[in-house]
């Protein structure tokens, strides 16, 4: 008889981590492997509120929290405070429940946990993964260009391009391997260029994934190989396995952290195929009230249909007054919603274009669709992916900043009109989806990456 064997899954608690953390989840239990998925106690209450459902006992992956030491979500805002608390009483909880998984499971083998998975921003549970002999393996959300980036911390941080911060010394072009494009110094992933103590914060974790790394056996990464082929080249241990996309039976329960608002499926189905902008921002964007009135300006007179994710929290100042009359203007081909089911929407036949932040899921999720982008990119990863979009594999344009720092509605409008018109990045979103496709297609090099994965967890 086959014993089952038991996986426990790490996120890092944040919406960016949970989603494909997910995903990888749910295609690991189509395996028949039992599965326990750990979120924060903040987390665990949003996930559990936002998809009703998902904690059916009869589901397949059972999901447990532990707390994460903060009292309240204000404190929690704070990177510098979330990440000291996380670090210091994250590792004891995490071994108490696997401890605890333990004692119930009466000696049964096959419920005692076996293998642990591991967002790469929450290597400290490889450690206390390798401390129980439990077998492990990191998961990367962001691209294997980013992760490149931040193997390499120690090394750049040696040749003096950045200081023990991570801000940059230097400002040329950065070139980690021979076979592999430049970095702008801008597009380093610790990069928030309005907020230096988050960057800070940001950095001296990232600094830890390099050390981290060396303790799990198998590194996996939500990318396809033919997408980033160089840099794939430069972290050999590096495995292919994604897209991973949401299958239908999924789009249900993705483990959003708020409710998606479905009537706008409803909404794109009146609309013409390829005649709708799509406009989300992700889960933490932030625009001061002034950047938030140009895009809207810029939107209405665009005068293309549209769909807008405006999370309440999208500013940092107050909007609704504007907003009612906006929203009056638009009523004619203008849709808004707090939350999106983004990979339907994206997947819907009217969707023309992707007016995104350049997180690196939104960014996979419209490449899996064929759907062209406009790249706003806020901060970390989001600015290199932006220059992969753009400048590599061209299925994209930057929306630019005037001298002011900000995001005119002219410059939204033309570049709403520029990528709608332009053949030649069509082409290139059809080439690239039909590469995300082949490659987690039976035969695909993804599809195989994940089974050979799939087979070590159950070995
Ligand atoms: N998302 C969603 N509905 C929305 C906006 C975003 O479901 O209205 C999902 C999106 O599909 C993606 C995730 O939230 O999977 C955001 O991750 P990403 O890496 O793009 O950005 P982050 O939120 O981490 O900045």
């Amino acid at each position: 008889m086959v014993k089952l064997k038991h996986v426990l899954v790490i996120p890092f608690p944040a919406q960016g981590h949970v989603i494909p953390l997910l995903k990888l989840s749910h295609c690991i239990a189509d395996y028949g492997v039992k599965l326990t998925f750990v979120n924060t106690e903040s987390i665990h209450a949003q996930v559990m509120t936002a998809n009703p459902g998902l904690d059916d006992e009869s589901h397949r992956i059972k999901f447990v929290a532990i707390p994460d030491g903060l009292e309240t979500d204000e404190e929690r805002k704070d990177p510098i405070k979330r990440l000291d608390s996380m670090l210091r009483v994250m590792p004891g909880h995490l071994q108490e429940l696997i401890e605890k998984v333990k004692k119930q499971s009466n000696g049964i083998e096959d419920e005692q946990i076996s293998f642990l998975i591991a967002d790469v921003m929450v290597g400290w549970a490889l450690e206390v993964a390798e401390r129980m002999g439990i077998e492990r393996a990191t998961f990367c959300p962001p691209s294997v260009s980013a992760l490149v980036s931040i193997l390499h911390i120690p090394k750049l941080i040696e040749g003096g391009v950045i200081d023990n911060n991570g801000f940059v010394l230097k400002n040329d072009l950065i070139r980690i391997s021979k076979d592999l494009r430049s970095y702008k110094s801008s597009d380093l992933v610790w990069s928030c260029p309005e907020d230096p103590a988050t960057q800070k914060a940001i950095f001296k974790s990232l600094s830890s994934v390099a050390h981290y790394s060396k303790l799990s056996n198998s590194f996996l990464c939500n990318s396809f190989h033919e997408l980033e082929a160089s840099a794939f080249s430069v972290i050999p241990g590096a495995l292919a396995i994604g897209p991973l996309i949401a299958s239908a039976q999924l789009f249900q329960c993705r483990g959003s952290l708020r409710k998606e608002d479905s009537t706008c499926l409803n909404w794109l189905d009146q609309h013409p195929a390829l005649s709708v902008i799509y406009v989300a921002f992700g889960s933490t964007t932030v625009f001061g009230p002034e950047q938030f009135y140009e895009i809207a300006h810029g939107l209405e007179q665009a005068t293309q249909p549209f769909l807008w994710v405006i999370r309440p929290d999208i500013t940092d100042g107050a909007v609704s007054e504007f907003l009612d009359g906006f929203l009056q203007r638009v009523r004619n081909y203008g849709k808004v919603v707090q939350w999106a089911p983004q990979e339907e929407v994206l997947a819907h036949p009217s969707v023309a274009c992707f007016f995104t932040h350049c997180g690196w899921n939104s960014t996979l999720e419209g490449l899996s669709n064929g759907v062209p982008l406009l790249c706003r990119p806020y901060f970390t990863d989001q600015f290199l992916n932006k220059s992969l979009i753009c400048d590599v594999w061209k299925v994209g344009l930057g929306v630019d900043s005037d001298e002011n720092g900000l995001i005119s509605r002219h410059e939204v409008r033309e570049k709403v009109s520029a990528v709608l018109g332009s053949d030649e990045i069509r082409e290139n979103c059809l080439r690239v989806k039909e590469m995300a496709r082949k490659s987690i297609s039976e035969g695909g090099s993804s599809l195989k990456n994940l089974q050979s994965f799939i087979e070590l967890v159950k070995a």
